[in-house]
């Protein structure tokens, strides 16, 4: 039997990494797409494995010529430009990608290769202000940020697709998931790098923002696996990929510290609230540059579909996930890995 074939955008990335470990571990042909400027340390020891196109995913010829020559068996559009903190400095390229590229995508499956699984990874900032919570696949979206209105188009243009073209085609609302390779701009990798550096005396101080935001933090492994088992199922439709539980960022810092060994504890309030550790020396402290106001509901999903339907649950709980993420930064900064 000759092997399935599958292409990946954003290969390069925290997800796209792992799903490529995934898939290549199930014998697939996996297809990069790559835009040739990001870092490949994500994938240094699989890249030789990876067949590389290197191309403009918001160039619609490209897209249609990709999807042309390869006709795989799934398509998984992971490409993203992630950060919501600064989207009006690149306004248009981030529309595009986010919105049109999965077009680019739906068309040419469907005048290319109409037997390709498609999967687009939405993204749970498409609720914006929730009225709601938990949220599933049928809570109504009002997107707060150009990031997630991009997304909100794109997630119903998948079904239009689905329903108008019957393609085979999901959409993924996926909670935020980090792991050791997640982009130091996340409040997650962050705080586990910067506590790793100050554990070894590295470094004296960890800057953060807003300690009492909450997210549901889940393992970006155990995301891909429901990504791929997604396309395995025998009817398309929509899954939230969540931990269904919420953590404050100070929560995420506790048990970093906890990992590590140092016993935090917390004085003054607001803005001029620090942590301090045993010896009563300043490890935490506030910056209104990352301060972002404390959103009223929080973004907290209910995986039921994705449990009962394809038999997803997470493997990897919270506290794993921040140990896994500290044991990783401390082996990074003693120039182990
Ligand atoms: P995203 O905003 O959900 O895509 O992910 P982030 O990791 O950037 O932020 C998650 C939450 O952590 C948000 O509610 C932020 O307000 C909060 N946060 C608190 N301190 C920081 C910080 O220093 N950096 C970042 N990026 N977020 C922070």
């Amino acid at each position: 039997m000759s092997k399935k074939i599958a292409l990946i955008t954003g290969i390069t990335g925290q997800d796209g990494s792992y799903l490529a470990d995934l898939l290549l571990k199930k014998k697939y042909q996996v297809i990069g797409i790559t835009s040739g400027k990001g870092a490949r340390d994500n994938i240094e020891t699989i890249q030789d494995r990876i067949e590389w196109v290197e191309g403009d995913l918001t160039n619609e010829e490209f897209v249609r010529n990709i999807v042309g020559r390869y006709l795989p068996d799934e398509i998984y559009n992971l490409a993203s430009i992630a950060t919501v903190a600064k989207p009006w400095e690149h306004m248009r390229e981030l529309v595009h990608l986010t919105g049109l590229t999965p077009i680019y995508f739906l068309e040419s499956i469907r005048t290319l290769s109409p037997t390709t699984h498609f999967f687009q990874a939405s993204s749970s900032e498409m609720f914006g202000a929730v009225e709601v919570t938990p949220q599933d696949e049928s809570t109504p979206l009002h997107p707060r940020n150009p990031y997630g209105a991009a997304k909100v188009f794109a997630h119903n243009m998948v079904d239009v697709y689905r329903s108008g073209h019957n393609i085979f085609a999901v959409s993924g609302i996926l909670y935020n998931h980090e792991s050791p390779r997640r982009p130091e701009h996340f409040v997650t990798r962050k705080i586990t790098s910067t506590l790793a550096k100050i554990s070894l005396g590295m470094d004296k101080n960890l800057s953060v923002g807003n300690l009492d935001a909450r997210r549901d933090w889940g393992f970006s492994g155990d995301y891909v696996r429901a990504m791929h088992l997604s396309l395995q199922h025998e009817k398309a439709q929509d899954y939230v990929i969540a931990s269904g539980t919420a953590h404050s960022v100070r929560e995420f810092i506790e048990a970093a510290c906890a990992e590590l060994g140092i016993k935090i504890s917390w004085e003054g309030e607001g803005l001029s609230e620090v942590g301090v550790d045993e010896k009563g020396t300043s490890i935490v402290t506030i910056a209104k540059e990352f301060y972002r106001p404390l959103e009223l509901h929080i973004l907290q999903g209910d995986a039921s579909r994705a449990r009962k339907e394809l038999g997803w649950s997470p493997d990897v709980t919270f506290e794993d996930l921040v140990a896994r993420m500290v044991r990783a930064d401390i082996k990074h900064q003693k120039g182990l890995i």
